[in-house]
């Protein structure tokens, strides 16, 4: 018998994600990405050009790479968005982003606002957006100190950035308040299930629908 799930067919989704540094975004998209759920979400990883923090790894959370080859990449076609943030160049490589889609693999951008924008133009019916906010301010500015990876200057910056980037908010498809991060977290997991249910990103519903209404009946 045909599992439907299984066997039809659809084209990758890309769940954009974007909040202002501090919000939890980051945590919520390890969670997604841990596959508690059996989401299966693979992981769009960035260059950029920001120095690597002590916690992170070359290749797994983002591809470290110079301003220059940061250029090249990007006057090279290479980067399907890029943006400046905080001072630092970040982009999506373009191959594996498409691969993985046409693939029917679905993927996670954790990128900023800019980044979002130029994928809407762009890929328009690939994207799902979500914007994530904090409950308060006040909760921002503590989440960024209790990370303690960034220096008081630098968080100084992305308090400031926060205002700009939440201003945004309108532009995203979902907007999620992160006052919980396991009800933010179920939050996501619906809204990729409703997404990934939807007829319009399920070519493969038509030789589903025919079969079934051609099945002989004893
Ligand atoms: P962080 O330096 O804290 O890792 O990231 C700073 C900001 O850059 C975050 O909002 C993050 O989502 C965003 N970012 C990371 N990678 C990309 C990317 O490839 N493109 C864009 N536009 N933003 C990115």
């Amino acid at each position: 018998m045909l599992n439907p799930s299984h066997s039809i067919k659809r084209r990758g989704l890309m769940l954009v994600l974007s909040s202002p540094s501090g919000a939890g975004k980051s945590t919520l998209a390890r969670m997604l990405l841990t596959d508690k759920e059996e989401l299966d979400l693979s992981l769009s990883i960035s260059v950029t050009t920001r120095p690597r923090r002590a916690s992170e790894i070359d290749g797994v959370h983002y591809h470290f790479i110079s301003v220059r080859e940061f250029e090249r990449r990007r006057d090279n076609d290479e980067l399907i968005e890029w943006a400046e943030v905080h001072g630092n160049f970040y982009g999506t490589p373009r191959e594996a982003a498409e691969n993985a889609l046409a693939d029917g693999q679905d993927m996670l951008f954790d990128i900023d606002w800019q980044g979002a924008q130029q994928l809407q133009d762009k890929m328009k019916g690939d994207v799902v957006s979500i914007f994530i906010l904090p409950p308060s301010m006040a909760d921002l500015k503590q989440r960024l100190h209790r990370r303690a990876e960034d220096t008081e200057e630098v968080i100084e910056m992305r308090l400031r950035n926060a205002r700009n980037e939440i201003e945004r908010w309108r532009s995203y498809d979902y907007v999620i308040v992160n006052e919980d991060l396991d009800k933010a977290f179920h939050q996501v997991v619906s809204i990729v299930t409703a997404e990934r249910l939807r007829r319009d990103r399920c070519p493969g519903l038509f030789d589903f629908v025919s079969s079934l209404l051609d099945e002989k009946l004893d």
